[in-house]
């Protein structure tokens, strides 16, 4: 395993991450780190549609808010593995601390359980 490698690639997940979740959420001035769906209000007054109406917009919430909840975890994991390549950690299984096996951690650079734990 080349860590440098998956180094960058953890690098480039978490800003395509960001950029995903600046897209349907603004920061969450009440918790710091964290992210709240963007209402229409939020929204560049020439990206609003005129025709959504009140159910249309919140269902529309509603779809943001399973997503952003899944970009968000995906980011926080991101950010874990960065964490522990910095204190030596990195690679090693959560539950049992054994090796995480290179092949998924190659395809999963953020992955933090082996393949018997997942
Ligand atoms: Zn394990």
């Amino acid at each position: 395993m080349n860590i440098d490698k998956q180094k960058a690639h953890l690098e480039e997940q978490r800003e395509n991450l960001l950029k995903d979740i600046e897209k349907i959420g603004v920061k969450d001035s009440s918790d710091p780190g964290g992210f709240i769906v963007k209402e229409e209000k939020d929204y560049a007054p020439n990206d609003v549609n005129d025709d959504i109406d009140q159910a249309d917009e919140q269902e529309m919430i509603l779809t943001n808010n399973a997503l952003l909840g899944d970009l968000e975890t995906r980011l926080k994991n991101v950010e874990k593995a960065l964490e522990n390549i910095e204190n030596g950690n990195y690679g090693k299984c959560e539950k049992c601390q054994g090796e995480i096996e290179g092949e998924r951690i190659m395809a999963n650079p953020s992955a933090n359980t082996c393949i018997s734990c997942m």
